[in-house]
């Protein structure tokens, strides 16, 4: 096979000259003749010859999450987003069927829904909560089976090993989105999964200030996708590569921290619910989680989110919403800040009360994202917006 033209696994640079990698921002390179500028442009080669064909910065931090992940490679897009549907449209075809995760991501739903259906693509839904419901469901032959886990924003669990070895038997492509728990906290493709998708714009990036998104998976699944992606042209550009290089060293520290501090805030939450304050907590390593022994095979620790259902819905949620002192009220996860969200106002905004209820997202349900600001603090601050909601 000739080289690729994203990033394989290699090892960490050398400790020799700048230990900060330069940002090439060249959108082209002179070539050396007329053979290697043929090779280059057929795409034979990979190396600086045109930004959208692919480029050092992009190709560097693709091989570090291709490694990260145990996987043939890695390919780099401007968003999650771009990378999600380039992973489907790359591989689709007029006529086939998606099975589409009921607990998926919007963009991912809003796009399947409003763009792969215009294209002839058949999407059916499934509960990633139900795997005999799975079962049942491909007894239709699909091409795709689409879920995440954790979940957004209930934080249940979903099976990843028994979901990717039904889609496996049954002939379809588990498309996973690991952007709630990227390695070593999940490791999807370890657990079976052909493909996984992460939105780098969160703990990838980490700091709230890059946009990007990567597929990791075989070289067979990813020839095609960065194939759509070259046609596209919706590659990550080299700044926001750079600065994922960057964050790179930190992440395992990141996640770790916040991690821990997520967890610790979800304990000390559980005792404002023990006290009637709050009416519940959830958090995949919680006692009481009803997935805990699922997040003990599949999780090493519980990721970095954690939803709290708030008294007096939607009003009363707004109430200690609105008094957040340190944690920001923003969307995302992932980076260094913690947030807060409502997905009632925002990621479910699109569904009626009823609906929201059935999904087991209570209008009064606060996620918070947590950064590395303590778990005292956040406890404080959620506290004290409490007491005085
Ligand atoms: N997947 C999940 C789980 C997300 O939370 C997001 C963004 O919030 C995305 C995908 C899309 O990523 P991006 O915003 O980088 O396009």
């Amino acid at each position: 096979m000739q080289e690729p033209l994203y990033g394989t696994p290699h090892a960490h640079s050398s400790l020799l000259g700048p230990l900060s990698p330069p940002l090439i921002r060249s959108t082209t390179a002179g070539q050396p003749d007329a053979e290697t500028l043929r090779a280059m442009g057929a795409g034979e080669r990979p190396g600086e010859f045109y930004q959208r064909l692919g480029h050092t910065n992009g190709r560097a931090w693709e091989s570090l999450v291709a490694g990260w992940e145990g996987a043939d490679g890695a390919v780099a897009f401007s968003s999650g987003m771009a990378a999600i549907s380039a992973a489907l449209a790359a591989h689709l075809r007029t006529g086939d069927r998606v099975l589409l995760a009921e607990e998926i991501y919007g963009g991912t739903s809003g796009f399947a829904l409003t763009d792969l259906v215009r294209f002839g693509v058949t999407v059916d839904r499934f509960s990633a909560l139900d795997v005999e419901g799975l079962v049942r469901a491909l007894a239709r032959p699909a091409k795709f089976v689409v879920f995440e886990s954790p979940i957004n924003p209930t934080l249940r669990l979903a099976d990843i090993g028994a979901i990717a070895r039904i889609a496996r038997a049954a002939g379809a492509i588990t498309l996973f989105d690991g952007t709630f728990a990227p390695p070593p906290v999940q490791r999807a493709l370890a657990l079976g999964v052909d493909l996984v998708a992460h939105s780098a714009t969160k703990f990838f990036g980490g700091h709230s200030d890059v946009l990007a998104g990567v597929i990791a998976g075989s070289h067979a699944l990813l020839g095609p996708i960065e194939g759509w992606r070259r046609r596209t042209g919706a590659i990550l550009a080299p700044d926001p590569a750079w600065l994922l290089l960057r964050s790179w060293p930190t992440l395992p520290l990141r996640l770790a921290a916040q991690q821990a501090a997520a967890h610790a805030l979800a304990m000390g939450l559980l005792e404002d619910v023990g006290a009637g304050r709050l009416v519940a907590v959830s958090y995949p390593t919680l006692p009481n989680h009803p997935d805990l022994a699922l997040a003990k095979v599949q999780m090493h620790g519980g990721g970095c989110v954690v939803a709290v259902e708030l008294p007096g819905g939607l009003p009363g949620a707004k109430r200690v919403f609105d008094r957040l002192q340190r944690i920001a009220r923003a969307p995302s996860l992932g980076g260094v800040e913690s947030l807060a969200t409502l997905p009632a106002y925002t990621t479910h905004a699109a569904l009626t009360t009823e609906q929201r209820r059935r999904a087991g997202i209570p209008d009064g349900l606060l996620r918070i994202a947590v950064g590395l600001e303590g778990a005292d603090v956040l406890l404080a601050d959620v506290r004290q917006a409490l007491a005085g909601a």
